[in-house]
């Protein structure tokens, strides 16, 4: 699934094809996870932010065009057997292909995210200044299992399974640790910041089932460097022991069992 750095990715590739442009056309199959749709056309994109792992098209208008790439989605510059919206300006068209159709498109009043509650309750931003150690400290300090915890967006916005592990492996923190020290909470914010900032660096992860691609089609390389992800008893990068892989909260969780101790 994609997460912050593969989406911030996303984002920047289609940029120039979509910022200052007025969207000419939307086509795209007709059930719920494509809604509104039709309300921006013929309305001209002013900017192109992301905010975890959604990519929000704003307007002159106050509408919001909320983009998430669910499992498998991503845009390419060329229509495919997997092709599901067609986005059409000026300068081009973009194919958002997504293979077994998790992502989800919708127009919402600028701001209204009450359909989005994830979107509404989500943390900051992992590289902006409004991550505040101070407040990544209180809040970890009586929070439940690390792992879950980051993967609910709350504490900080982007972190799915393949970071939260990498993360936490910097960090020498178990992935069901609970009421995190100071100390740790202040190694897993620098490794969080650290991960993620690298990953976008990278142009992401693309994983073995390659669903996750630039849109020229070349993949992202951050996956060379993943220490715990799918590492599963290959050596520790710090101690050697092999790398141990079981399931938390239904996601597939790697761990080094001697330096995450619990
Ligand atoms: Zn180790």
């Amino acid at each position: 699934m994609p997460e912050l750095p593969e989406v911030e990715t996303t984002r920047k590739l289609i940029e120039p094809f979509v910022l200052g442009q007025v969207i000419e056309a939307i086509d795209h199959e007709k059930n719920h996870r494509y809604t509104d749709l039709a309300n921006v056309v013929g309305k001209r994109i002013t900017e192109l932010t992301r905010r975890g792992k959604y990519i929000i098209a704003h307007f002159e208008e106050p509408l919001e065009m909320i983009v998430h790439l669910g499992m498998t989605g991503g845009f390419r510059l060329q229509e495919g057997k997997h092709t599901r919206v067609t986005l059409k300006t000026a300068k081009g068209t973009v194919y958002f292909q997504d293979a077994r159709k998790f992502g989800k498109w919708q127009v919402v009043p600028k701001g209204e995210y009450a359909a989005l509650p994830t979107l509404h309750e989500m943390g900051p931003e992992p590289l902006s200044d409004d991550f505040k150690l101070e407040d990544f400290v209180k809040e970890m300090r009586h929070a439940g299992k690390v792992k879950p915890h980051l993967m609910s967006q709350k504490p900080v916005a982007g972190l799915g399974n393949i970071y939260a592990d990498e993360a936490l492996w910097h960090a020498q923190i178990h992935p069901e640790a609970v009421n995190l020290s100071e100390e740790q909470s202040t190694r897993l914010y620098h490794a969080i910041r650290q991960v993620i900032a690298r990953a976008v660096e990278a142009g992401g992860s693309t994983l073995s089932d390659q669903t996750y691609a630039q849109l020229d089609g070349n993949p992202g390389y951050f996956q060379l460097d993943h220490v715990a992800y799918a590492r599963d008893g290959k050596p520790c990068k710090r101690c050697g022991t092999p790398l141990e892989k079981y399931w938390l909260a239904q996601r597939g969780t790697h761990y080094c069992p001697t330096c995450q101790k619990l």
